[in-house]
């Protein structure tokens, strides 16, 4: 009998520090579910009415090479004359100022802003799914598992486009066997600058050259071991640097016209060569953008973002290569790579910005309304407004397509308005804390601590008195829970488990 009560007392303090820890964690990684639920040619999202294969339509590029030195922050890409003495890590890449310069047309260069945490593996699901970042994936970076949320290397295997990767083996981790072909070498040991750059060196120029390809993927990782090793300002920067600047122009003479080259960095670094935080300098990547034919706008002749967020590069790649956009995507497209009102069906193929932008929006409005149905984290106020807004911007659209209008700037910018809102909303529901959930836990961590002292003090007295103690204390337990329980269901129309689980726990 005695036995039997202790054990009781032992699960009871068990139960109690698991819904400490359960409601410590759920203040401080705020999970955002994942969809899983895959884009397909058929439900996209043709412009106007929706007949008509998109896939199959002509895309504004065949192929893409994706070249990701980690780590490559924009300064680092920057290039200033006027500077006479410069750093080891300033002006290092000149050939990306002297494309700029000479082919306006053909080149851009943005900063390209990571959300937190600003590690290789969380940036790596950014820009490719589209999605943002929660914090339960921070602890999911050192079990390195697949990707299960619907992204942009999943949908160009799906539409037959074949992907060659080569570089870093954290992408072998996240896309396993979704290769047509991978040359994968190891990352781990941050003292090695050079095994992984070499190996891409190997077989990247001759790779080119095939034509096994659709998609080239090379993840060089020297300048970010550089980076934690010496950091940024120190000789083997420089020369790793300059060794970058030789690649980005070998890759440039053996494009051809069919393809755009992405150049970025996945993340920047501290002064110290650290990243995973928030500060600019980690979160500040380089975006280098060049095609071999004329794509761009004259430079000035349009509004030009200052700041492209990792997300965007999702819908824009799958726009430009005619695939759907991953579905959980919230990225926007990169307006300055779609042609100007009204110019579609041109020689070059591909969309117009505002088609690109309705595409755009209906993609996400359709994952807005799917992730609203399972779960419950974003306000329904911003919800409906989203909403209205988007209905309103469908008809109007419509509208425009049907008379076949010309259509006005002023429907652009309403659907960049839309998809930045729709991007603002998320960020603030999912990258946040939850103070009192937090504290709430800890308190009761704490308790749960003394409780054991005490009863380590105390044990033989407590055994001796308490009889038929331990029934009431749970009746009353639970009934406070299912006050919580039922109060949250009045007040706000669901209930969060956890609550109801520490209101029993304190009582
Ligand atoms: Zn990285």
């Amino acid at each position: 009998m005695k036995g039997t009560r202790v054990l009781s007392l032992l699960l009871w303090l068990c139960l109690m520090y698991f819904v400490g820890i359960y409601l410590f964690v759920g203040g401080f990684l705020l999970v955002r579910l994942e969809v899983n639920r895959t884009s397909t040619c058929g439900d996209i999202l043709e412009p106007g009415d929706g007949s008509g294969d998109f896939c199959g339509s002509q895309p504004r590029f065949r192929r893409a090479v994706l070249l990701i030195i980690d780590a490559l922050k924009i300064d680092f890409a920057r290039f200033d004359p006027s500077n006479t003495a410069p750093r080891p890590y300033e002006n290092k890449i000149p050939v990306l100022e002297e494309t700029l310069s000479s082919k306006p047309l053909q080149s851009r260069l943005y900063t390209f802003r990571a959300d937190p945490p600003t590690t290789t593996m969380q940036r790596i699901k950014g820009f490719t799914t589209g999605s943002l970042p929660t914090f339960v994936d921070v602890g999911n970076n050192f079990a390195s598992s697949a990707i299960l949320e619907d992204n942009l290397i999943q949908q160009f295997g799906k539409t037959g486009k074949r992907v060659v990767f080569m570089g870093d083996d954290t992408w072998e981790s996240l896309f396993p066997k979704k290769f047509h072909r991978s040359l994968p070498f190891p990352s781990f040991n941050v003292k090695d600058l050079h095994t992984v750059d070499n190996g891409i060196l190997q077989h990247l120029y001759t790779t080119m050259m095939g034509d096994d390809w659709d998609v080239l993927v090379a993840h060089f990782l020297g300048v970010d071991h550089c980076g934690h090793r010496f950091g940024p300002d120190h000789p083997a920067m420089a020369d790793k640097l300059t060794q970058m600047d030789g690649v980005i122009r070998s890759v440039i003479d053996r494009l051809q016209n069919d393809t755009l080259l992405v150049l970025m960095g996945d993340h920047g670094m501290t002064d110290t060569g650290d990243h995973g935080g928030e500060s600019q300098k980690e979160t500040d990547a380089t975006l280098f953008l060049y095609s071999p034919s004329p794509i761009f706008p004259a430079p000035l002749s349009q509004k030009e973002p200052d700041v492209v967020p990792q997300t965007d590069l999702v819908p824009t790649l799958a726009l430009l290569l005619g695939v759907p956009i991953p579905y959980s995507s919230v990225g926007q497209v990169l307006l300055p790579l779609f042609s100007p009102h009204g110019q579609t069906g041109s020689a070059v193929g591909g969309l117009s910005q505002l088609e690109a932008l309705w595409i755009n929006a209906k993609q996400v409005n359709r994952f807005l309304e799917t992730y609203s149905s399972m779960a419950k984290d974003i306000p329904p106020e911003s919800l409906s407004q989203l909403q209205q807004e988007f209905s309103r911007l469908s008809s109007e659209y419509l509208l425009t397509a049907r008379e076949s209008r010309l259509p006005s700037s002023h429907l652009v910018s309403a659907l960049q308005a839309y998809l930045t809102s729709v991007r603002d909303i998320c960020r603030a529901t999912w990258a946040r804390f939850n103070p009192v959930k937090m504290a709430a836990g800890l308190v009761l961590l704490a308790s749960v601590c003394l409780v054991c002292f005490m009863m380590s003090e105390l044990s033989p007295a407590l055994m001796r008195e308490k009889t038929a103690g331990l029934l009431a204390p749970v009746v009353v337990a639970l009934a406070v829970g299912a006050c919580a329980a039922a109060a949250q269901l009045l007040t706000r129309g669901y209930m969060e488990t956890a609550w109801c689980l520490a209101a029993g726990a304190f009582s």
